[in-house]
């Protein structure tokens, strides 16, 4: 590694009080939180791409708090004590969201999230959801069948359709360069095209390296989500392709608001009158459990036929071919537990990772609970 200048010493690379690895939403939320509290710390993120390249900037755009069965199934799992704490957060993640930007900053919509159910066995439960999320929401029926709106919006393979008005879109890009302003005028520093490959603690300091840097600080936070096992070993946290497609303009499209099937393995929704598909991550479990960003044929042709059934069927739009005008792929970390890992490691390293599927709504409050750590 080449010596630093004083100049370089001095500034870029000069100890601070907080780093945190990883420019995606938990990153920059925690950055602000941070700064927030302790005005008179100071804090740098590094990232090591030149934009962000996790999740955050490669997602759905769904500003989300669970759909009907990804909430019965949860519980399942982890009981209701953490299902609800969760849902909880989510909810409040998004309400933080909506307070520090304008709708029209970020895209904001709050155009409903809907699940396709195609039987009946999530809807014996939704008296009993939609009474334990009373107190979260602030509405007697968060979740409602919409049997009307299936025709409506052009919804073909669809025997019931639940509607949960609270939820709605976002632009992940516009909501992630917000964020970046806001550090920045909250006193932010940031390195980007910086990846930390090592970490080292002593008791005065941590220190982290890159190929060509090296950074002391008090306190370290590691936000790179699906790729903390890098720098962390021994996480319980794999990770967790999602790929996605977006069609071209569509004459007349009649979807509108986001969408959940499959227990939230497929999900779409309209980007003006684009449609945005993805998921199909259970048809190749194995194979999608990687940290390439690469889309692969298999996933890419279940989406395509779930585009022509469900989406935009030849009953309504005809034979016409839609253009598939993208396609790529993010990394989601998920682990043998659905809640996110937010740990202090050692004396002075935290690990704010795991967010699983709906990282947009949880990192506003994951931010908030690392500032509390630090
Ligand atoms: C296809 C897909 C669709 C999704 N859809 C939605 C959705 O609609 N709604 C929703 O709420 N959630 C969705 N999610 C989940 C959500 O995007 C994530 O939970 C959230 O973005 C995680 O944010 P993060 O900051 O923790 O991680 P990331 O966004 O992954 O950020 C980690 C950052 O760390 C950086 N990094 C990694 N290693 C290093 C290193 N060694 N040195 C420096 N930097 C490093 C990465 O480049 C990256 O920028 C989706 C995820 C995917 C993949």
């Amino acid at each position: 590694m080449r010596n630093n200048s004083i100049w370089e010493s001095e500034t870029f690379y000069r100890k601070r009080d907080i780093i945190i690895i990883g420019a995606g939403f938990t990153g920059l939320w925690t950055a602000l939180s941070i700064r927030e509290k302790f005005p008179q710390k100071t804090v740098l993120v590094t990232e090591r791409a030149s934009v962000p390249k996790g999740a955050s900037t490669r997602n759905a755009g769904f500003a989300c708090f669970g759909s009907l069965t990804e909430i019965i199934a949860d519980s399942e799992k982890m009981g209701w004590g953490k299902t609800l704490e969760l849902v909880r957060m989510r909810f409040e993640g998004l309400g933080k969201i909506q307070q520090y930007f304008q709708p029209d900053e970020i895209d904001f919509d709050l155009c409903g999230g809907y699940e396709i159910l195609n039987d009946g066995t999530a809807l014996e439960k939704i008296d009993d959801v939609n009474r334990r999320l009373r107190t979260i929401t602030g509405l007697d029926q968060t979740y409602f069948l919409s049997p009307d709106k299936i025709a409506e919006f052009g919804l073909a393979h669809t025997k019931f359709l639940v509607e949960n008005p609270l939820e709605g879109s976002l632009h992940s890009g516009k909501l992630l360069q917000k964020l970046i302003e806001r550090c920045h005028d909250a006193g932010v520093e940031f390195l980007f095209g910086s990846e930390v490959v090592d970490i080292q603690e002593t008791e005065e300091s941590v220190k982290v390296l890159g190929k060509d840097f090296q950074i002391e600080s008090h306190r370290l936070v590691i936000a790179t989500n699906a790729f903390a096992p890098d720098l962390v070993p021994d996480l319980d946290l794999v990770p967790a392709r999602g790929q996605i497609l977006l069609t071209g303009p569509v004459e007349n499209l009649k979807l509108k608001g986001t969408f959940h099937f499959d227990e939230g393995f497929y999900y779409f929704r309209n980007i003006g009158n684009r449609v945005l598909l993805g998921g199909a991550r259970n048809m190749d479990f194995e194979n999608e459990q990687t940290a390439e960003l690469d889309t692969s044929g298999l996933i890419q042709n279940h989406l395509e036929i779930f585009l022509k059934e469900v989406i935009l069927p030849a009953e309504i739009y005809g034979d016409r071919n839609f253009r598939i005008l993208g396609r790529w792929s993010g990394i989601m970390a998920m682990g043998s537990e659905k809640a996110p890992i937010v740990e202090r490691i050692t004396e002075r390293q935290i690990c704010a990772v795991r967010l699983s599927g709906m990282g947009v709504a949880l990192a506003p409050k994951i931010g908030e609970m690392v500032a509390e750590m630090v």
